[in-house]
C-alpha cells in the first residue's frame, strides 16, 4: 500500500487557505480578543497571512518544509505582539522539521508540527489548559496521527473547550477570573489553521 504524500503546492495552497479563513473569521478573533485581550488577534492574523499569500504567490519555495519556513519568517515580521512571533515560530520550526523533502506523508506534518508546537510552549512558558492557543493545537497535532479531519475536529474541541478556562498565560491572565466565559482567540484562530490543512488535503 502506499502512503498519500503532499508536495510543496499543497503546503502553499494550506498557507492561502488559512489566509482565507483569517480574512472571513478577522471580525470574530477580534471580538473574542476584545473580550479578554486587547482587540487585535483579527487584524494581526489578517495581515500577517495575507503578506504569507503574497510572498508565497511571488516567490514559491522549492518544498513543503520551505514553504512553513518563509511563512513563520513572514509572520515573525510582519505581525506585532504575541501572535506573530508564536504562530511564526510553529510555522518556522515544523519547517525545519520537514527539511527538505520533496514530498512528505500526513506523519512527517504532524512530527514536524509537534516539534512546533514544542517549541510554541517552549517560547510562550505555556501548558495546555493554560487558556491558549496549546489548547487547540496540542490535540490537533495528537489526533493528526489519525487523519487530517480528526485533527481539524480535535483542534476545534479544543478550542470551544477554552471557554470555562481561566486564562494562566498571555494578557488574557491579567484579567484573573474574568477571563473565564470566553473562548481563547489564539486557540480559536489554531483551529482554523488545522481547518485550512483539511480542506486542502480532502481531510
Ligand atoms: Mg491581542
Amino acid at each position: 500500500m502506499t502512503e498519500t504524500t503532499y508536495g510543496t503546492g499543497v503546503v502553499v495552497a494550506w498557507m492561502a487557505a488559512v489566509a482565507a479563513a483569517v480574512e472571513r473569521e478577522a471580525g470574530r478573533l477580534t471580538d473574542l480578543d476584545a473580550a479578554i485581550g486587547d482587540a487585535d488577534h483579527g487584524a494581526n492574523l489578517r495581515r500577517g497571512f495575507a503578506a504569507v499569500a503574497g510572498t508565497l504567490a511571488k516567490e514559491p519555495p522549492a518544498t513543503p518544509g520551505a514553504v512553513l519556513v518563509t511563512a513563520g519568517r513572514e509572520l515573525i515580521s510582519t505581525v506585532g505582539g504575541a501572535s506573530g512571533p508564536l504562530y511564526g515560530t510553529l510555522l518556522r520550526r515544523a519547517g525545519k522539521a520537514l527539511g527538505d523533502a520533496g514530498e512528505v506523508t500526513r506523519d512527517d506534518l504532524a512530527d514536524a508540527l509537534a516539534a512546533g508546537v514544542a517549541a510554541v510552549g517552549q517560547l510562550g512558558g505555556a501548558v495546555p489548559g493554560d487558556k491558549t492557543m496549546l489548547d487547540a493545537l496540542t490535540p490537533a497535532v495528537a489526533a493528526l496521527r489519525e487523519s487530517f479531519a480528526a485533527a481539524r475536529a480535535a483542534a476545534e474541541e479544543g478550542a470551544v473547550a477554552t471557554v470555562p478556562l481561566r486564562a494562566r498565560k498571555g494578557r488574557a491572565s491579567y484579567l484573573g477570573e474574568r477571563s473565564v466565559g470566553h473562548q481563547d482567540p489564539g486557540a480559536t484562530s489554531s483551529a482554523l489553521l488545522f481547518a485550512a490543512l483539511a480542506e486542502v488535503t480532502d481531510g
